[in-house]
């Protein structure tokens, strides 16, 4: 087992890394004036697109793609320490046409679509010509559990008829976002197999029925793209708008949240490691009592417990991707959900220990903690709340202790229950 990256990776971390502190860094002041402004900063994300494309660095979050597409083809395993360096600026990934929920959108119409669907919007989607959103979560029902989502998907004619409401759409409000994949009930048998009943549908954003109500508001957070509410009342679709089959629902949002999944997992190593420089940097250099604060023990233990957590949380993302590279998303599922709790846990660890290391500044937009902060938070209910991974993680021990029971412990256990 080798845990150096290959020369390729290596000489295309360097790349990234240059372009990120020669183009990006330099403009991450007039991104955050443009937002609190209250616009979406469309000419400086477009400009440093044009340049990430005709530099080759595009696309760089999948294998599967065409001799005719553009992209760099790398593995998750290739990809995963080039998402780290991204994830350090909010807004970097979309310069180089790799951010959510589009990567996992652009995964499943290439997996489901129709040549049709493919023509008219996965290529578009992988110039960047557009964006897009995926509509599950639901205010009305307990989202975690996508058998309770109520939207409906009918067939009339030759069209479906969709009505519901979503929230937390992440990107509805980009100004170039153009579609929606809305997954909802196409089957109102409610004696069916639960997990046929449901389909994905895709829904052009200016049909007449789709309102976005408002950009749900999240704590310290800056997304000018939007968690959104979005209202779909009487929309209607030609069937051709199906992904797959009507009952695919299930199939498909399995197969899309297997990458999506991982790439917001390895941009955090990228964010706590930023944290924890940050923490380095300011434990040297203030003072209280007449030392440093990096002298105190509790500091250090904070920084050693922070770099330990890392590197650990790194392996694991590691892993994941190589398994999902070599087996799949489904057979990765469970190392999958492991990375995605202990991401999360990892982001509000690492980066509260640094807020503390800053003082009251911690917790000001002086710095990037407060936002890093609010992300790992809001990465406990992304793709499914930590409960529902324990769950899946917890199910597939029990099923494998059901199978052993008695044979692995049976020498350990009998001469205890003996005494
Ligand atoms: C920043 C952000 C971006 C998002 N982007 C999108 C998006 O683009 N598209 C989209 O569709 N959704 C998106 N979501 C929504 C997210 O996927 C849901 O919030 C999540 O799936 C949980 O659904 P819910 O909020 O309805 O929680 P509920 O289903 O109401 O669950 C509430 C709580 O119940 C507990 N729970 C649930 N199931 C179990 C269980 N089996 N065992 C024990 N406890 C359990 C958990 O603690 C959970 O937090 C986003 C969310 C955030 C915060």
């Amino acid at each position: 087992m080798d845990f150096e990256y290959p020369e390729k990776i290596k000489k295309l971390q360097n790349r990234i890394q240059v372009f990120v502190d020669d183009y990006i860094l330099p403009a991450n002041q007039a991104w955050h004036d443009e937002v609190a402004r209250g616009n979406y900063p469309l000419e400086i994300i477009e400009r440093l697109k044009s340049k990430a494309f005709s530099e080759g660095l595009w696309n760089l979050f999948t294998p599967e793609l065409e001799d005719h597409e553009p992209g760099l083809r790398l593995s998750n395993l290739e990809y995963a320490p080039l998402a780290e360096i991204m994830g350090r600026v909010p807004w970097c990934s979309e310069v180089f046409n790799c951010s959510a929920p589009d990567t996992g959108n652009m995964e499943i119409l290439k997996k489901f679509g129709t040549a049709e669907q493919k023509k008219n919007l996965l290529e578009p989607l992988l110039l960047g010509e557009i964006r897009s959103v995926v509509g599950l979560t639901e205010p009305d029902v307990a989202s975690s559990d996508l058998t309770n989502l109520e939207t409906t998907i009918i067939r009339e004619g030759d069209e479906y008829v969709i009505n519901g409401r979503k929230w937390f759409t992440t990107g509805a409000k980009h100004p170039n976002n153009k579609f929606s994949i809305v997954f909802g009930v196409s089957n109102s048998n409610a004696d069916a197999d639960p997990h046929r009943r449901h389909s994905f549908i895709l829904v052009p954003m200016d049909t007449s029925g789709v309102s976005v109500v408002r950009d749900v508001p999240i704590m310290h957070h800056h997304a000018p793209e939007g968690h959104c509410e979005v209202l779909y009342r009487n929309v209607r679709v030609p069937i051709k708008s199906m992904l797959g089959n009507e009952g695919d629902g299930f199939l498909i949002a399995q197969a899309r949240l297997g990458p999506g999944r991982i790439h917001h997992c390895m941009r955090t190593i990228g964010q706590c490691e930023l944290a924890l420089e940050l923490m380095c940097e300011r434990a040297l250099e203030r003072k209280t009592y007449g030392k440093a604060l990096a002298e105190n023990a509790n500091i250090q233990d904070w920084i050693a417990k922070s770099r330990i957590e890392i590197d650990r949380a790194r392996l694991l993302v590691l892993k994941a991707a190589w398994y999902m590279d070599k087996d799949g998303p489904k057979a990765a599922r469970i190392d999958v959900s492991a990375i995605k709790v202990t991401a999360a846990e990892l982001q509000t660890n690492v980066v509260d220990r640094a807020m503390q290391v800053f003082g009251a500044a911690g917790i000001t937009p002086d710095t990037p903690l407060s936002y890093l902060w609010t992300w790992g938070r809001a990465l406990r209910f992304v793709d499914g709340p930590d409960e529902v991974h324990l769950r899946i993680i917890a199910r597939e021990e029990l099923k494998k202790a059901k199978i052993m029971t008695g044979q692995n412990t049976s020498h350990f256990i009998k001469p205890l229950l003996g005494n």
